[in-house]
């Protein structure tokens, strides 16, 4: 992903996608990166789509993160993948589920009053729960996607 996507890269891991992106990399970088590991280049450049080494690329119309991410969504299909805070938004890296008491300490009184179930980023260790984010996400996402 470029720089023109940067939000759509967090609402995309939100989503529970895959998602690389950093804004200090340059074209070359992007396009090695995309080519070696087989990732799908997204981007409002259409100069780099058109570069030869690009195997799957995609433009993106909006300009809106969440209307990109919608776009994203519906271009590839991916309706029935959505999998709400699978991901860290941050470093990419898979949530993995964590017992309230270990980080009861970390929590906020009304999170700690109302949330169970919680996971941890195992590269930044922020935590997740399935609170006011997930509430946030869901009324971007298509109805019906990554419902239960
Ligand atoms: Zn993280």
């Amino acid at each position: 992903m470029d720089v023109n996507v940067g939000k759509l890269a967090r609402l995309l891991r939100m989503a529970g996608f895959d998602t690389l992106y950093d804004r200090c990399w340059k074209d070359d970088k992007l396009v090695a990166l995309c080519c070696r590991e087989r990732r799908i280049l997204l981007t409002r450049d259409l100069g780099l789509l058109q570069r030869k080494q690009v195997e799957f690329g995609r433009y993106i119309r909006a300009l809106g993160p969440s209307e990109q991410l919608l776009e994203v969504i519906g271009l590839l299909g991916l309706e029935r993948h959505v999998v709400p805070f699978s991901r860290c938004m941050v470093c990419n890296c898979p949530l993995q589920p964590i017992a309230k008491e270990k980080i009861n300490h970390r929590l906020q009184p009304l999170t700690r009053k109302y949330y169970n179930s919680f996971s941890r980023c195992p590269g930044c260790r922020r935590i997740y729960w399935p609170g006011s984010h997930l509430d946030g996400m869901r009324q971007l996402l298509p109805s019906g996607a990554g419902a239960e």
